[in-house]
């Protein structure tokens, strides 16, 4: 199993962080040892200062394939769920600056709590319109719309196969919406798709 995740995918998080906006879907991968599931909490890690939420709906893949054509992709994802992409802003910050890989900065222990349920795609009217949102300690912090995406996921899901042959169960984040902020031992995070708390656990 291995985790995906797309960057820079919603256009005003990608002002709030003052990036530039990618003609291709920005990648970046996340090991298993990233993931966290059945709401157990997140250990804030000794590693960074500046932990950051960026929750995400999550597609799983369901069937093998590589070099997938837009118009077939959506026969390789067969359920949605949702997560949080943990970010380590400080260290992403440095790489950034000197045009480093991120890998530490995402994909470090536990960066990836993700739902238990994920909803068949086939429970959804319009996959081009999603609401989803994240609150801390109760209070809205994130709210998304699918419309809002600048590669929706058919195209993610091809575009991603190109380079990786993609595998069943494999997780794929489809980018954060504007919102992003820091979390702090003690917070609350709960995730929601439409208006169903999907996700919720906390800090320690
Ligand atoms: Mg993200």
């Amino acid at each position: 199993m291995r985790i995906f995740a797309i960057g820079r995918n919603y256009a005003e998080h990608i002002s709030e962080l003052n990036n530039e906006r990618p003609d291709e879907p920005v990648i970046f991968t996340k090991p298993d040892t990233a993931l966290i599931r059945k709401n157990a909490p997140f250990y804030y890690p000794t590693i960074s200062k500046d932990i950051h939420y960026e929750v995400e709906l999550v597609l799983r893949i369901c069937k093998e394939g590589k070099a997938i054509e837009e118009k077939f992709a959506h026969k390789y994802y067969d359920s949605i769920g949702i997560g949080i992409d943990f970010t380590a802003r400080d260290l992403q910050q440095k790489a950034k600056e000197k045009g480093l890989p991120w890998d530490i900065a995402k994909g470090f222990n536990g960066s990836a709590p993700v739902s238990d349920t994920f909803h068949p795609v086939s429970n959804f009217k319009d996959l081009h319109n999603i609401n989803f949102k994240l609150e801390v300690d109760g209070v809205v912090k994130q709210e998304g719309n699918t419309s809002h995406m600048l590669f929706n996921f058919d195209y993610i899901v091809s575009y991603l196969s190109n380079f990786f042959t993609l595998k069943t169960g494999d997780l794929i984040f489809t980018g954060t919406p504007k919102g992003v902020g820091p979390v702090a031992l003690g917070n609350r995070l709960s995730a929601y798709i439409e208006n169903e708390k999907l996700l919720e656990f906390e800090v320690k």
